[in-house]
């Protein structure tokens, strides 16, 4: 019963990438923003798709489903398979079949894959991530959407930097190994502004070399590591001194009380970056 799981990025759309885990026979794909390069993926591998997870409602994570299912059920000749397609309870995703809240599990390729959902909100209201904890063999990982990024996080397009701080608690009390599958090549641009935040830090500046090195072959940066992020990420740092530093400087050295005023400040900076 120890079937081992491999996670593959399909690239997608201009930067996004579409997360499949699979067991060499059944997959599953998270937030399938569009459905070509997932079909090819699935048809190079043999894979039958078993189902659809979905972080949130933003077109390049959604934009793919309907006619990635019209695909499927053209594979099975009508037969009455339909996949599931999983989603957040508090926003609008075509075709979901199940609504997920805080707490909740999902089981695909038993017993392999165990997500629990965290509900996210910060860069939509309604985000969620999707945990699996570590299993036999199986590391500890997180499928974070846009609420994480490697040296980053999303967008405060709907939330509040009081509700992105707490949901990246949420993300800062799982495991340090915890692999981070996050949806978009962005490092290389987080890593300039993350340097412009803390310019001595050594964990930093190693990675900025080696970022730039995995880019230069076209190989993708992600998954990261919790126990990474933490050290590289500055929306992950706003506990400390050097990052509550420089954003204070930023914003007039105004006293910061908390990491959400820090985080605040830091988001700010970035969006004008
Ligand atoms: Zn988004």
């Amino acid at each position: 019963m120890n079937t081992s799981l491999q996670v593959w990025p399909i690239p997608a759309l201009q930067d996004n990438y579409i997360w499949c885990v699979h067991d060499g026979q059944s997959a599953v794909v998270v937030d399938p923003g569009e459905s070509a390069p997932v079909i090819s993926f699935l048809q190079q591998n043999h894979l039958q798709l078993t189902g659809i997870l979905i972080t949130h409602y933003h077109a390049d994570h959604i934009g793919g489903i309907e006619s990635l299912l019209k695909w499927h059920s053209s594979q099975v000749n009508g037969d009455n398979l339909a996949i599931p397609v999983y989603g957040p309870a508090a926003e609008d995703i075509p075709f979901r079949t199940r609504a997920l809240l805080e707490g909740d599990q999902v089981e695909f390729i038993k017993p392999a894959l165990a997500l629990g959902v965290l509900e996210v909100p910060g860069h939509t209201l309604g985000h969620i991530a999707y945990f699996a904890q570590a299993r036999g063999t199986e590391p500890p990982r997180l499928f974070c959407g846009d609420t994480l990024f490697a040296s980053g996080c999303g967008r405060l397009f709907e939330g509040t930097p009081t509700q992105m701080s707490e949901s990246l608690a949420k993300f800062l009390a799982l495991p340090s190994e915890t692999l981070m599958f996050c949806t978009h090549e962005y490092t290389l641009s987080n890593i300039r502004f993350a340097l412009a935040v803390e310019p001595n830090n050594a964990d930093l500046l190693a990675w900025s070399s080696q970022a730039q090195a995995m880019r230069h072959s076209n190989q993708p940066t992600l998954p990261t590591t919790l126990g990474h992020e933490r050290q590289v990420n500055p929306f992950l740092r706003c506990d400390q001194a050097p990052v509550i530093q420089a954003a204070s400087q930023h914003a007039n050295h105004r006293q910061l009380k908390n990491k959400a005023e820090v985080l605040a400040v830091v988001r700010a900076w970035k969006d004008q970056f």
